[in-house]
């Protein structure tokens, strides 16, 4: 007689619980997708009005991590995949200035020489002393070691406070003197370990990526390091939705589980409502953030809870404007700027959604997408007085014609749901990891642990799915009986 087929349950109906899912699905399991809202995707969240197209949440995939674009295209949206507008300029706020980054920046090293030698965004003696970086030592620990501490003993303050701060602290809304190398850049350690100067590291970084463009035939133009969908982040959620109701995943919203018991099996959830039965599973994973995560197997592993709870997360709040074009004076030429820590004030970016994608506005509408500063002062702020904080530093960065009101504003607060991967972060997760070895049956995905892009977390979904299978086959296995001698 065939054996029923395994039920496994995924709670968080984020990108990573529905990879998880899709994979499982596809794996032969009979799913249970149990998502607390009332709507599917977590973080992506794109809004379609009067001819815009917003997102509350990322608005990008990392070409460079495959996991990505690769699902994009299995699910059939190849063809909707859009790379940025030109020209892919970045501003740093300087003095009051918009100043454009050296062209050919890599993640934070400079990947070719002269842009980064000419840009007035540093002084000369801030430029000898990045140069020191030639002739130091290597200086890692084995232990890992915060970005900006790493950072500033090889090439000096100003390239942190100006350049790697906002770009790599911005996006993990971390502050780069606090944020894990090992977890973030491990290039870094890497550039360190084979070049010994990150300077030279950068360069010949540059001279590998210059000789494989050279090698693409004339005209391909790459798509960029950024890519998207011309119809949203939103329009993933949707085909990974489809894709799972086609392969028969019981998806249920609004479910929120309120506990998981250990049984002779795997697992007992209660899914929905604190007086809803019990439903048995083989398996779980958890795709929800580290806190979440916590509650839910502290009664059976209190010590997975512990070192779930040491995973710390912050707020990330955006604010979204639309003006009337007329009333921008400045000239956009790029994709936004960025606002060194050291400048002060709410926002610490401003993207310009409408320069940088194809299609999110009318040519006669710029629209502005605005990261708030992650500091307890700013977060703290109603959403009403972050708007306006957020309208007056567009209004004198961009020279908005004083007092124009914008013709639409949003505000989308994620509140304590972006993990921060501080100095330690690994080893937290692998303490999580390890805990969770007293319960087989559980196993925890996401933006928590090993990567907050939207790559990084579908490859998480999928790699969740992988440890399932191998469990239940392992299970499945029959055993091997040792005859008595
Ligand atoms: C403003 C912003 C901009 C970003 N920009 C980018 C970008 O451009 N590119 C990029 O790659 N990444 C970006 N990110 C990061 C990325 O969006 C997230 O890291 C990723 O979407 C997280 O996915 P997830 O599935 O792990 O978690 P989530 O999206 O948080 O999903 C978890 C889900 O679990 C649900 N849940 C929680 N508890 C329970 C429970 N007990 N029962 C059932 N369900 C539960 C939640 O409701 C939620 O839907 C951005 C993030 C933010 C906030």
């Amino acid at each position: 007689m065939s054996q029923p087929k395994p039920r496994v349950l995924v709670v968080g109906g984020g990108i990573t619980g529905l990879a998880a899912a899709r994979a499982l699905a596809r794996d032969g399991a009979r799913v249970v997708l149990a998502e607390a809202a009332p709507r599917l995707g977590g973080k992506i969240s794109t809004e379609r009005t009067d001819g815009l197209l917003l997102e509350h949440g990322p608005d990008s995939i990392l070409a460079t991590r495959p996991a990505g674009a690769a699902l994009v295209r299995e699910l059939g949206l190849g063809e909707e995949l859009t790379g940025t507008l030109d020209p892919r300029a970045v501003y740093i706020r300087h003095r009051g200035r918009l100043v454009p980054m050296p062209e050919g920046l890599g993640l934070v090293l400079p990947t070719r020489f002269w842009p980064f030698a000419r840009t007035p965004l540093f002084s000369w003696p801030e430029k000898l002393r990045m140069a020191k970086d030639l002739v130091w030592p290597r200086l890692l620990p084995a232990d890992d070691i915060a970005v900006g501490t790493f950072l500033r003993r090889r090439l000096g303050s100003a390239i942190v406070d100006r350049l790697a701060g906002p770009l790599v602290g911005g996006v993990y809304g971390t502050p780069i003197d606090e944020l894990s190398l090992d977890a973030v850049v491990p290039q870094l350690r890497k550039a360190e370990t084979e070049h010994r100067s990150l300077l030279r590291a950068g360069l010949a970084d540059g001279a590998a990526m210059r000789a494989a463009a050279a090698k693409r035939p004339p005209g391909a133009r790459s798509m960029g390091v950024f890519v998207s969908l011309r119809g949203g982040m939103g329009s993933l959620v949707d085909a990974l939705a489809r894709s799972l109701s086609d392969s028969g995943v019981d998806v249920r919203l609004g479910a929120p589980v309120a506990s998981l018991r250990r049984a002779p099996s795997g697992v007992l959830a209660r899914l929905g409502s604190a007086d809803a039965p019990d439903e048995a599973f083989d398996a779980v994973i958890l795709a929800v953030p580290a806190h979440a995560a916590a509650a839910l197997v502290a009664p059976e592993v209190p010590a997975a809870a512990t070192a779930l709870r040491e995973i710390p997360h912050g707020t990330s709040i955006l604010v979204t404007l639309a003006y009337p074009r007329s009333a921008v004076a400045a000239r956009l030429v790029g994709h936004g700027y960025l606002v060194p820590q050291s400048a002060g004030g709410a926002i610490s970016a401003c993207t310009w959604t409408s320069e940088k994608w194809p299609g999110r506005a009318p040519s006669d509408t710029v629209l502005l997408r605005m990261f708030v500063r992650d500091e307890g002062a700013w977060t703290q702020l109603p959403d009403d007085e972050l708007a306006e904080h957020a309208r007056r530093d567009a209004e004198t960065t961009l020279r908005i014609v004083p007092g124009t009101a914008p013709d639409l504003v949003r505000v989308a607060r994620w509140q304590g749901a972006m993990p921060r991967y501080t100095v330690g972060h690994l080893a937290r997760v692998a303490a999580v990891e390890q805990a969770l070895t007293a319960w087989p049956s559980v196993t925890v995905a996401g933006a928590s642990y090993r990567g907050v892009g939207v790559p990084d977390c579908i490859a998480q979904g999928q790699a969740a799915a992988s440890r399932v299978a191998e469990l239940l086959s392992a299970r499945e296995a029959p055993v091997e009986l040792v005859p008595a001698v």
